[in-house]
């Protein structure tokens, strides 16, 4: 998948591999595997795909209009997953040539980051957020993974919120998006889970982002208490933007 993406919370979304092999409850019902199905592509097998230099033509866009775009690296698979390992290096450089485009990388892998960041990582690249998926109190444990890889932005997705995460710790985090499962087969939400998760952002001065309601279809009951949460990272305005003078092509 390349193209526009309907996930609220970015633009675009770049898939340089696809397939996956499932690793804890939040992916039972993982859209990915119906979804390649239906395409008569075997799921489990993790393949690289032809969007390679979509990022490169993304940025020529976005620089010659003098604006950066998110883009929601890997939804159908991991970045981080194991049998992508001699495929991630060359798509680190694609990254590294997209000044324009803010890549939000989320793994459920975290404990494979630090051995698998380029070498000239540093500090994190400018346009690289990192982040981990969190559906349980007992996978809280990702957090404490993330939370020492030096990155720009570090933010956590509990999505799909299965039960509270009352042992969740936001230090050093910078943004949470929460949301519920979606599909014919979702398993059920409770807004007070949510509520007690951006309670406790807000207090922390971490950017609350509220998806979607538990439901048949994504991106439904987005009101939590009457209002929309959209928040994002304040760092989010401080991306450096580079402008061309060429037309994109
Ligand atoms: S890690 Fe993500 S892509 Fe892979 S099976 Fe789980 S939900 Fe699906």
């Amino acid at each position: 998948m390349g193209a526009n993406t309907t996930i609220s919370w970015t633009k675009r979304t770049w898939n340089p591999w696809r397939g996956c092999t499932k690793i804890s409850p939040g992916c039972k019902n993982c859209y990915m595997f119906a979804a390649q199905l239906r395409y008569g592509n075997e799921p489990h097998t993790v393949v690289r795909t032809r969007t390679w230099n979509d990022p490169l033509r993304w940025q020529r866009q976005a620089a010659y209009q003098g604006k950066w775009e998110f883009v929601f690296t890997c939804s159908w698979s991991d970045w981080f997953h194991e049998a992508a390992d001699e495929w991630r290096g060359e798509a680190w450089q694609i990254i590294r040539r997209c000044p324009n485009l803010i890549f939000q990388i989320l793994t459920k892998r975290p404990e494979r980051i630090a051995d698998h960041l380029p070498d000239d990582w540093g500090e994190g690249y400018a346009n690289v957020w990192l982040g981990t998926s969190i559906e349980l109190n007992e996978y809280v444990w990702r957090a404490d993974v993330l939370r020492k890889i030096p990155a720009v932005i570090r933010f956590i997705s509990a999505e799909p919120l299965l039960g509270p995460l009352t042992d969740l710790d936001l230090e050093g985090i910078h943004w949470l998006i929460v949301g519920g499962e979606s599909g014919a087969r979702y398993r059920p939400m409770k807004l007070a889970w949510v509520r007690e998760l951006r309670d406790r952002a807000l207090a922390q001065e971490v950017a609350f982002f509220f998806k979607q309601s538990a439901g048949r279809r994504p991106e439904t009951g987005t009101l939590l208490d009457g209002r929309h949460w959209r928040q994002y990272p304040r760092r989010v305005s401080s991306v450096p933007v580079v402008s061309v003078g060429k037309g994109p092509r």
